[in-house]
C-alpha cells in the first residue's frame, strides 16, 4: 500500500502518518523531515533547502524529485510507503507517478486532510511555540498557506480524476480523523 497525506501545512499530515505506521506498518517518507535534517546537518543541500523554507516557498520541483528518487530508492524494498508533504506540485505528482512505476510499484490513495486556513494558522503559531520550528511564524506561515493555494491545492482535482483523492474532515479530534481515515482506507481495498 503506497499513500500520499495530503493537506494544507498544519493539516495533521505527521500525524496520522505516525498511527498508520503503527497500524500499517508502512515506511514514512516526510520530505520536510529530509529537508531539515540536511540544514541540521548543514549540508549543501541544507543551505539550499533553508533559503526556500525560510520564504516559506517551495523547493524547485527539478531538486525536489531528485531528492524523492533517492530516498524512494532508499525505501525499495519496504512494502508501502506513506508520503508526507509530497507531492505538491503537478510535476511533482507526475514524476512521483513515473518514479512509482519504475519500481513496479503503484500509488492506491490520496488522503486529504480538509481543514479550514484559519485553524491551520492556529495550529502552527501553537506548534511554533512547542517546537520552535523555524518555519511556523506568523510571516512565513501566510505565505506557506498562500503557496499551497496557489501551487499544491490543484492537486485535489488531478487525484480526484484519478478515483485516488479520500477527502478527510481534518478539522476533528485526532482519533476522529484516524479512524475515518482507515475505514476509507479499508473501502478503497
Ligand atoms: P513540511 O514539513 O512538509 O511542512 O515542509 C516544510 C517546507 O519544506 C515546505 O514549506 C517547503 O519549503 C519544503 N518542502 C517540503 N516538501 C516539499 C516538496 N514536496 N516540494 C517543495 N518543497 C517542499
Amino acid at each position: 500500500m503506497n499513500i500520499v497525506l495530503f493537506g494544507g501545512p498544519g493539516s495533521g499530515k505527521g500525524t496520522q502518518s505516525e498511527k498508520l505506521i503503527e497500524k500499517y506498518g508502512l515506511h514514512h517518507i516526510s520530505t520536510g523531515e529530509v529537508l531539515r535534517e540536511h540544514i541540521r546537518k548543514e549540508t549543501d543541500l541544507g543551505k539550499i533547502a533553508k533559503s526556500y523554507i525560510d520564504e516559506g516557498q517551495l523547493i524547485p520541483d527539478d531538486l525536489m524529485i531528485q531528492i524523492l528518487d533517492s530516498v524512494l530508492e532508499e525505501a525499495k524494498d519496504k512494502p508501502g510507503v506513506i508520503f508526507d508533504g509530497f507531492p505538491r506540485t503537478i510535476p511533482q505528482a507526475e514524476a512521483l507517478n513515473k518514479l512509482l512505476e519504475k519500481r513496479g510499484k503503484e500509488l492506491h490513495a490520496v488522503v486529504g486532510l480538509e481543514v479550514p486556513d484559519d485553524e491551520l494558522v492556529k495550529r502552527m503559531i501553537n506548534r511554533g511555540k512547542m517546537t520552535g520550528r523555524a518555519d511556523d511564524n506568523e510571516d512565513t506561515i501566510k505565505k506557506r498557506l498562500n503557496v499551497y493555494h496557489k501551487q499544491t491545492s490543484p492537486l485535489k482535482d488531478h487525484y480526484k480524476k484519478q478515483n485516488k483523492y479520500i477527502s478527510i474532515d481534518g478539522n476533528k479530534e485526532i482519533e476522529h480523523i484516524f479512524d475515518t481515515i482507515v475505514k476509507e482506507l479499508e473501502n478503497k481495498k
